[in-house]
């Protein structure tokens, strides 16, 4: 830091040069974040200064906290569900697993395993470190779901979670939720569901798929407003259906405001919780499924664009992700032809494919542009 401080001026030239380098959302189909809605943008900004952490000084915030947490609840099958703005997927994934391990460790088990899909998350990695826990995967089926044969093999006396995921990071697909809910339930396990980015679009879907509450089996969920809830970044939210859970994870919070806190992060921001809030408040239902409606129309355009040049995709989509595969051209040499035309794409770990996600950021001009450029790289 220098010793005296710059103008104002020159802040906002300096500001306005390091915006330039970001990349605009424009041209980007590798993202599950998106332009916040204007109004949680709007509600953001109002509760800059606003701190979660210590919630008794800002009991505004703290209702819009409870109000989005009940909100998102009744989503997801269960308005009496207990949880928090977390600061996204990473943060929820981690504290479900946390609770569970706080139980059985309190019940005295020593050694303790988790069982994901091989389609999980990284953020599973960092919890195997973080939590020392052995996490097993399971392989997949050929449509890239947990395989439940390998699930049953898998699962012994030291398992104290099964996670189903609802809308996979790579392929956005969606593991058998119910049926690992009869097994959870069967074998006393803990569920957990992440549905970071699918928590917000499975409802919205033509087609129907149980994931949420409103199975029996199924003890936490993971969703994220700052994904396809177009909130602020950062906004999870973890919830829990019994609020014991909640509470392994409290620790006391002594010269607050408050007597304890079961967030993993202290001072959290209250910003984000009101960019959540009012931007359900605002679309409802409705204005999320014709988000939702659109993304997926956008999706089922691109893929028969892709079919017309003879590419197909690894599945049929689910949700708005596209995977596509080149076994003739090689996917890395497809990407980096995109990449040279201005698009940022990703891709798959196994099967190795072209991965597309059509976030709200997408429009249908952004389809056809990407598609011209497809076929002149193909
Ligand atoms: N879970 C799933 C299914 C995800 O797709 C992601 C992120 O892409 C996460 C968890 C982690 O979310 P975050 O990056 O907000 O921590």
């Amino acid at each position: 830091m220098e010793k005296r401080g710059m103008s104002r001026e020159e802040i906002e030239s300096l500001l306005l040069e390091k915006k330039r380098k970001d990349l605009a959302y424009d041209k980007i189909l590798s993202s599950m974040c998106t332009y916040p809605h204007e109004i949680a943008a709007y509600a953001h900004r109002m509760f800059l200064e606003s701190n979660l952490g210590d919630s008794g000084l800002f009991r505004g915030s703290k209702e819009m906290e409870d109000e989005a947490v009940r909100m998102i609840g009744a989503l997801l099958g269960n308005e009496h569900a207990f949880g928090y703005i977390s600061t996204g997927g990473t943060e929820s994934n981690i504290q479900a697993i946390h609770a569970i391990r706080n139980r059985k460790m309190r019940e005295g088990l020593k050694e303790m395993n988790i069982i994901v899909p091989e389609t999980a998350h990284f953020s599973f990695d960092k919890i195997a470190d973080i939590l020392s826990i052995e996490v097993r995967k399971a392989a997949l089926d050929e449509e890239l779901r947990m395989d439940m044969n390998s699930l049953a093999e898998l699962i012994d006396d030291k398992t104290i979670c099964v996670v189903g995921i609802a809308g996979t990071t790579e392929f956005g697909q969606i593991d058998p939720i119910k049926e690992i809910s009869e097994i959870a339930l069967e074998r006393n396990i803990f569920l957990h569901v992440d549905a970071a980015f699918g928590g917000f679009v499975i409802p919205f879907l033509d087609k129907k798929y149980e994931f949420d509450f409103s199975l029996d089996g199924v003890s936490s969920i993971s969703i994220d407003p700052h994904k396809m809830g177009m909130s602020t970044i950062p906004a999870g939210c973890i919830l829990f259906r019994e609020e014991s859970y909640l509470y392994e994870l409290a620790v006391p919070t002594p010269y607050l405001t408050t007597k304890e806190q079961c967030s993993l992060i202290g001072t959290r921001s209250g910003a984000s919780a009101a960019a959540t809030f009012a931007v359900l408040k605002y679309l409802g239902r409705e204005g999320l499924r014709e988000i939702v409606g659109e993304c997926m129309r956008l999706t089922r355009m691109l893929v028969s664009g892709a079919r017309k040049m003879g590419i197909s995709p690894v599945i049929e989509p689910v949700m708005n992700l596209v995977t596509l595969s080149f076994p003739a051209e090689g996917v890395d040499k497809v990407t980096n032809a995109l990449e040279r035309k201005g698009w940022r794409v990703s891709v798959t770990r196994s099967p190795k494919a072209l991965r597309l996600v059509i976030a709200p950021h997408v429009k249908e001009e952004t389809v056809k542009m990407f598609l011209e450029d497809l076929e002149d790289v193909v």
